[in-house]
């Protein structure tokens, strides 16, 4: 079966209406770079194809107290907004150039396992999702917005269509550790922020993607380190929780057993990273 129809909506409520008229006969396209292979390949065949970049889903804007940042906002365009480090970071680590210049921060909430490593800093940062239907809108924490292996609370109608990050207060931390520098998949990545009150953690989040069906936050590794001094025990033992809270897979870029034994020490680096900027801000 070939593609019968392509749609290209000027707006969100038209976006939804036809979501709402085609049900899940229609896919939704932003960048196309997780959709268009599988059409390539002949390995997904939809009816109808919605591409989302004329919807106006592609702007970022401040309000009480988070940013807004569109569905349709590329990584590329994140890497020039420099309002949260973490994410132009993040960005960074997505693909290379071309890929960046497609892939859309709503559909990296949706790629598959070892992927999500813009997701995994959202995670970090607390976000929410926006999903938008024809019956109007709701907002799920991205914590709850995950229930598998490529499974999410997204419903038949719903669009992803904002992303909401709290203005983050604390130090934070990406790291990416695969095979190559740049433009390969994730091992481990880690993302973390910190808030310190005196010498003692009062918040901590401890994002994983890579090891794991999806992108997580490792809770019992954030509670270890909330109330504690910030040494090299409670760094170790959190490293060691969040290698406990993890479910790897093994696939052609490193096994599950080398995933795991990766988490502690990225875990290590990345909240040692955190203690440097707190020292030399402290200075
Ligand atoms: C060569 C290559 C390298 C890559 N490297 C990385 C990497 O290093 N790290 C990484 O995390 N990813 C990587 N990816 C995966 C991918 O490029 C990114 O995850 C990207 O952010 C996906 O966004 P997209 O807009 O292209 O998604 P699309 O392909 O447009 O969509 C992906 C899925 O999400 C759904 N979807 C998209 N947007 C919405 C929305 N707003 N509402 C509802 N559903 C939606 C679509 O229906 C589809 O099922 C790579 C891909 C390639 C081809």
């Amino acid at each position: 079966m070939t593609t019968q129809a392509y749609y290209l909506p000027k707006s969100v409520d038209e976006a939804v209406g036809l979501l709402a008229e085609h049900g899940p006969s229609l896919l939704v396209m932003a960048g196309g770079t997780i959709a268009m292979p599988l059409i390539n390949d002949g390995i997904s065949f939809p009816e109808r194809v919605m591409g989302l970049r004329r919807a106006g889903l592609d702007s970022i804007s401040r309000s009480n107290g988070h940013h807004a940042i569109g569905a349709t906002v590329t990584l590329s365009r994140m890497l020039t907004w420099d309002e949260i480090p973490l994410l132009q970071k993040a960005a960074h680590n997505v693909g290379g150039w071309a890929i960046r210049n497609m892939a859309t921060v709503g559909g990296n909430l949706f790629a598959p396992p070892p992927s999500g490593d813009f997701a995994v800093a959202l995670l970090a940062l607390d976000a929410q999702v926006v999903l938008t239907s024809a019956a109007g809108q709701r907002v799920v924490p991205l914590n709850d917005f995950y229930t598998g292996f490529m499974t999410t609370v997204v419903q038949p109608g719903e669009l992803v269509s904002e992303i909401r990050v709290p203005v983050p207060a604390g130090q934070t931390a990406y790291l990416k550790f695969a095979r190559r520098e740049t433009n390969t998949p994730s091992i481990v990545t880690v993302a973390a922020l910190i808030t310190l009150d005196g010498q003692r953690v009062s918040d901590a989040r401890l994002a994983l993607n890579g090891v794991g069906p999806h992108p997580f936050r490792a809770r019992r590794a954030e509670s270890r380190l909330i109330g504690s001094v910030l040494d090299e025990a409670a760094i170790a033992h959190a490293g060691e929780l969040a290698a406990e809270a993890s479910d790897p897979m093994d696939d052609a870029v490193a096994s599950a057993w080398y995933r795991r034994k990766m988490i502690p020490v990225m875990v290590r680096r990345a909240l040692a990273q955190i203690v440097a900027k707190e020292a030399s801000d402290g200075i």
